[in-house]
């Protein structure tokens, strides 16, 4: 990651964002829009986290928390064991067995309704959040708001689906047949053969995940921000000031932090006496020159939950779910997996095939954290993002300058409050 290693200090009133993702990145540009001095602290290194390696989706669709009996009737299908995209580390038992006892409390029809309203309502504006933002970055090319297409194989499959057709949630985004046409130029270009698809409206793809970042990145210098490298290991909660104590050995105390270390915020989240209980979701890519894939938006080919995305004269293709830590290494065998559903599909990787794989952030009912912390004055945080957080980096963003601006003023984000777990 392209951070330079400096070692800037924190005055008295700097924010102090802790990760340097899309969350940090996008919360860090819309603080400083708003005049407040910031300093973006991340270590850096290989692998990149999420924020690079994702599908690049606007998935604006997505309204439906995971955290359903629907998910969970689907889930021994989808099982890696069984040839889906649902795995569990069975090294990491002790990190996801305490998560899916409370993700079973959090697929009440209640909890769900309240998960879909919530959803709903970040959803309705990431779109043109991620417009504005483009714009603030000068770059209004960075996203494309053409839609994308799920298709099948399963005939069943594929007429069980067309019950989605229609409006989605409170209208931001649409589920249409996709077009006879179009679904015929796909065909054209891959081995199995379709049983049918659909098209969504008020979906869209960013440029390149690193462009979105790189852009980010030069923003934040621009309006004055600064970066240092470094990792956050622990955090002191002081009356005024807190310290917080970096991997070199250094301290920086400020008196304003933002924790958005994606799945790695559970530690200092803990430190000031807040239940965070992430679980990371492993997920894998390859990408290689796209060769003759025609310029289509992202393709869901969703019997075998492999989303294909083209980034330029790049095609990268993403799956697995993989409950695991952040922290474990990943599984070769879910790339060749991957490889081999690319193969089947007929999808052109022209060249050498690069691989890559990183944790989803996510928490057991699905939602996002995002607010003020209701135990330690200055603190505040943007984390749990789950499968959407580059959908809802933009709006994440300026709900947070929001919340800097005005901590009672945003009683919309009650269901993105971190004391929901406290209990
Ligand atoms: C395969 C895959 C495909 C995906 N596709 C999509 C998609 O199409 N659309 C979508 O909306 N979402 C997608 N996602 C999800 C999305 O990538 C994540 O939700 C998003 O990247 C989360 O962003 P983040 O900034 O919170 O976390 P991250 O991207 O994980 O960034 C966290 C940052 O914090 C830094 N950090 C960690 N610990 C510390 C510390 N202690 N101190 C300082 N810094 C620290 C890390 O170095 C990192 O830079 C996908 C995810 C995966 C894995």
């Amino acid at each position: 990651m392209d951070l330079t290693d400096q070692r800037p200090a924190a005055g008295p009133d700097t924010v102090v964002v802790v990760g340097g993702g899309l969350i940090g990145l996008c919360c860090a540009v819309q603080l400083l829009v708003a005049g407040e001095p910031v300093l973006l602290l991340d270590p850096g290194g290989d692998p990149p986290p999420p924020s690079w390696g994702n599908a690049g989706h606007i998935a604006t669709e997505c309204i439906e928390p995971l955290a359903s009996w629907k998910t969970l009737r689907e889930a021994p299908r989808q099982l890696y064991s069984a040839g889906g995209s649902l795995a569990f580390r069975p090294a990491d038992l002790p990190a996801w067995l305490p998560f899916a006892a409370r993700y079973l409390r959090a697929c009440t029809a209640a909890s769900y309704a309240n998960g879909v309203a919530a959803l709903d309502y970040l959803m309705a504006d990431a779109m043109p959040a991620w417009k504005r933002l483009a714009a603030l970055l000068g770059e209004p090319d960075l996203v494309r708001d053409h839609g994308h297409w799920v298709v099948y194989e399963s005939a069943r499959r594929c007429a069980a689906a067309g019950r989605g057709v229609g409006p989605i949630g409170s209208g931001h985004a649409r589920c249409l047949p996709l077009d006879p046409g179009l679904l015929e130029a796909l065909r054209t270009r891959v081995r199995p053969a379709l049983a049918g698809g659909y098209a969504y409206e008020g979906t869209g793809q960013v440029r390149r995940p690193a462009d979105v970042l790189d852009a980010l990145r030069r923003r934040v210098r621009e309006l004055g921000g600064s970066f240092r490298r470094g990792r956050a290991v622990r955090l002191a909660p002081g009356r005024g000031q807190h310290r917080l104590l970096l991997d070199d050995g250094t301290a920086l105390e400020p008196r304003r932090l933002l924790i958005a270390a994606g799945a790695w915020s559970t530690g200092l989240m803990e430190d000031a006496g807040h239940h965070a209980p992430l679980i990371a979701e492993r997920g894998y890519h390859i990408e290689a020159e796209a060769g003759d894939w025609a310029d289509f938006p992202s393709v869901v080919f969703e019997d075998r939950s492999v989303v294909v995305t083209r980034f330029g004269e790049r095609l990268r293709a993403t799956s697995f779910v993989e409950f695991s830590r952040a922290e474990s290494a990943p599984d070769a065998g879910k790339w060749q997996r991957l490889k081999a559903h690319v193969a089947a599909l007929g999808v052109p990787l022209h060249g050498p095939i690069t691989t890559w794989s990183g944790p989803r952030p996510t928490l057991p009912d699905y939602l996002p954290a995002i607010g003020a912390s209701r135990r330690l004055s200055g603190l505040y945080y943007a984390f749990g993002h789950q499968h959407l957080g580059l959908t809802l980096a933009a709006r994440t963003g300026e709900l947070v300058a929001a919340v800097l601006r005005d901590p009672a003023g945003t009683a919309r984000l009650a269901a993105f409050d971190i004391e929901r777990f406290a209990s």
